[in-house]
Parts: structure tokens; C-alpha cells; sequence
């Protein structure tokens, strides 16, 4: 029994190669989630010459960007998983900035009070 190797493919729901992995949500392959992030980090505006009605296969995924890309959207490619990590990252800075608010706030206490106890026992 040696067939775990050929059941262990899984096909990239957007062009059927190889996947190589879960990918923004969606199993996908390395040139698939490479396409999606380039496409979302330079926003990128594809246009189809052939009525958005391509075919998005391995073979001829390159041809056409606006139908590939509509394809990743369309197996439900997200961004989100992207996003939720740059919140983590934004909660986490805001957790810090309130720590910090919290001790600048305490320290010009501490130094207005300081100053008025001064100027009362001049
Ligand atoms: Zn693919
Ligand atoms: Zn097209």
C-alpha cells in the first residue's frame, strides 16, 4: 500500500495545479498565492481582451490576469487573513500606546503636582 503520496494532492481551486498549501483562505499554489499578494499589494487593474470569460487553468493561468485574478476571488481568496494579522499587530501597538499614555500621563501628574508643592513652599 503505497498510495498515500497520490492521495495527498490537493488541486489549487484556482488553476488545478498542485497546491501547496491553504493560501488567504482558499488551497491554493505557490504562483496562485504569489499572483493573489502581488495583485493586492500594487493594487494592480487588470483588464481581459476576451470578455472576462477566460478559462484560468495551469497551463494558461499567466494569460490572462483580470480572469485569474477574478478566479481567486472567486474561490473566496481573501485578503482577510492578511488584514487580521496587521490588527493584531495595530491592537497590540494600541495596548502599548494606552501602557505609555498611562505613564506620560502619571509622570506630568507626578510633575505638575511636584511643581504646585514647590511653588507653595516657596
Ligand atoms: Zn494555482
Ligand atoms: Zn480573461
Amino acid at each position: 500500500m503505497t498510495s498515500s503520496s497520490q492521495q495527498a494532492f490537493v488541486a489549487c481551486r484556482v488553476c488545478g495545479d498542485k497546491a501547496s498549501g491553504y493560501h488567504y483562505g482558499v488551497t491554493s499554489c505557490e504562483g496562485c498565492k504569489g499572483f493573489f499578494r502581488r495583485s493586492m499589494q500594487k493594487q494592480m487593474e487588470y483588464r481581459c481582451l476576451r470578455d472576462a470569460k477566460c478559462q484560468v487553468m495551469r497551463l494558461n493561468r499567466n494569460r490572462c490576469q483580470y480572469c485569474r485574478f477574478k478566479k481567486c476571488i472567486a474561490v473566496g481568496m481573501s485578503r482577510d487573513c492578511e488584514l487580521l494579522k496587521i490588527n493584531n499587530l495595530f491592537y497590540l501597538f494600541l495596548l502599548l500606546f494606552k501602557k505609555l499614555k498611562i505613564i506620560i500621563y502619571d509622570y506630568s501628574n507626578y510633575s505638575t503636582n511636584h511643581i504646585s508643592e514647590s511653588i507653595k513652599t516657596l
